[in-house]
């Protein structure tokens, strides 16, 4: 079997060589042959189609040190999956050792500490499973299917950011297996450098095996959902938005999207296909509170779907989850904001109108809050003036669509990115993206993150995610 070596070339892995390997694992190998390789290989996105040498479902800790020095004695190029949802296929690269830690998905939860222990491999869906049981959340995002770790390692943001900040700010503890493969810890007190720079600078710096999340108390039921109205209605839409947003309490977290309405059940059939606006709403204070705080909304013009009750907290974290399968086609633009004025609103209803598929949105998420009045040198996330997310997002179905859609996203960024901080997602960021949207996504830290991959990879040995060289 041919690999790709870190220095460009292949080497042959032979049968002996993948023996040797094989003896160190407890997990299984998978080569193309083998059933349950094409699950490995492919990703959320299917604009990326790479295919790995081999792929190794770690069980642990141990199987990825094994892992690292097999590759690191080959000189082969390693690539890590946690969730596979990164939307520029960083999990996967052709010819590499893919480590999928899908198989890592345990959660140990201490309700005493509020804190929750959780594998790499887990999807933000498994933490909130567990947590729940103890009426606590971790800070995570938006769909329950997305990787817990490369959510983490780019910042991270969900309907708890406003009370408790980016996620990073949240993260206790990260267990790491680095380019030498040893096991370290990192936190506050434990390698400070390498914990700050695994809280926002991409997957740089080694093969996480665990993350430390400080919970919160959340639910189990909070005021959650959507309302929806005809997108004629948008100029009045977002204006509410751009009003409930400005007085929000932290508890309170608002979104609004236009797209055409996707089949749901809550949404006329009539509807399906047409052009909406909607808010989605998120409050985790009392429910009683929540009622009233998303009354307005409720009330607002004649809606033609509404969702926004009284739900389980862990239901509404996958309510959208329909709505991103794997395996379309996705194209993003975003940006953070520091603001939504008018103008902006314009522009999405403008954009909105344009969409060329069924399944794009253009959506403004809300930030603003706790992540503003930490210090930006706090965690390489940065961004401290974010406080609205802008994303511009393209999905279909056929490869004959690509340049339409892609189009239309560009089209519409480019009108846009006036309104933006300057700052970008690091984790929204496409495979066309280049080193000058990695700069805009992590600004002030580039250069002491550079120092600490110098410390810990100066030979790059983990490369295939938005490299960080050493410097
Ligand atoms: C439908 C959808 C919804 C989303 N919603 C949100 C949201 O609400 N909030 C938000 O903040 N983000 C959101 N994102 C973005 C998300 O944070 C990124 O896509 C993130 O990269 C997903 O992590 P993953 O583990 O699934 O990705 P993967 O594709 O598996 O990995 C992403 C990167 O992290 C690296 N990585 C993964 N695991 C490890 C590990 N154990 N050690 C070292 N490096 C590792 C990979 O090598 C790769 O470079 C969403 C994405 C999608 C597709």
């Amino acid at each position: 079997m041919q690999a790709q070596t870190l220095d460009g070339r292949t080497v042959d892995l032979t049968p002996e060589i993948l023996a040797g390997l094989k003896g160190r694992l407890k997990g299984p190998i998978l080569t193309p042959d083998d059933a349950g390789y094409e699950d490995s290989r492919t990703v959320w996105n299917a604009m990326i189609d790479r295919r790995p040498a081999l792929v190794v479902r770690c069980l642990g800790s141990a199987d990825v040190i094994a892992c690292v020095q097999f590759a690191r004695s080959h000189n082969l190029l390693l690539c890590i999956k946690g969730g596979g949802h990164n939307i520029a296929g960083l999990a996967t690269a052709d010819g590499a050792l893919m480590l999928d830690l899908s198989l890592m998905r345990g959660v140990w939860v201490d309700p005493r500490a509020r804190v929750a222990h959780a594998q790499a491999g887990c999807l933000l869906g498994d933490v909130d499973r567990e947590t729940q049981l103890h009426g606590l959340a971790a800070v995570l995002g938006f769909v329950s299917a997305t990787g817990i770790t490369g959510l983490t390692l780019g910042g991270g943001f969900g309907y708890l950011t406003r009370r408790w900040g980016w996620t990073t700010d949240t993260v206790l503890g990260i267990d790491l297996v680095t380019a030498e493969g040893r096991l370290v810890r990192a936190s506050a007190d434990e390698h400070p450098d390498l914990f700050w720079a695994l809280c926002g600078g991409g997957g740089n710096f080694g093969v996480v095996t665990g993350i430390d999340y400080a919970l919160h108390p959340v639910g189990p039921e909070v005021v959650g959902g959507l309302v929806a109205w005809p997108a004629s209605e948008a100029p009045r839409v977002l204006e509410l938005y751009r009003t409930l947003a400005a007085s929000a309490p932290p508890e309170l977290t608002l979104v609004t999207l236009m797209r055409p309405a996707p089949p749901a059940p809550w949404l006329p059939k009539e509807m399906h296909g047409k052009p909406i606006v909607a808010i989605l709403a998120c409050h985790t204070g009392t429910l009683e509170e929540g009622e009233k705080a998303v009354a307005p909304i409720k009330a607002f013009g004649s809606p033609v779907g509404d969702v926004l009750v009284r739900r389980p907290y862990a239901q509404l974290q996958s309510l959208l989850d329909g709505t991103q399968p794997k395996g379309r086609r996705y194209y993003w633009k975003s940006e953070y904001l520091p603001g939504v004025p008018p103008a902006l609103c314009a522009k999405v209803m403008d954009h909105a109108a344009k969409i060329r598929s069924p399944h794009s949105a253009v959506i403004l998420f809300q930030v603003e809050g706790a992540l503003n009045r930490r210090k930006d040198e706090d965690a390489a996330v940065g961004n401290r003036d974010a406080r609205f997310v802008l994303n511009i997002g393209g999905s279909w179905e056929q490869a004959a669509d690509d340049a339409a859609n892609v189009a239309w996203a560009r089209d519409a960024w480019s009108d846009m990115r006036s309104f933006s901080t300057g700052g970008t997602y690091l984790n929204f960021l496409t495979a066309d993206d280049g080193p000058e949207r990695t700069e805009a996504a992590l600004g002030k830290s580039l250069e002491r993150l550079a120092k600490v991959k110098t410390q810990w990879d100066p030979g790059n040995f983990f490369r295939t995610n938005r490299n960080i060289a050493p410097g």
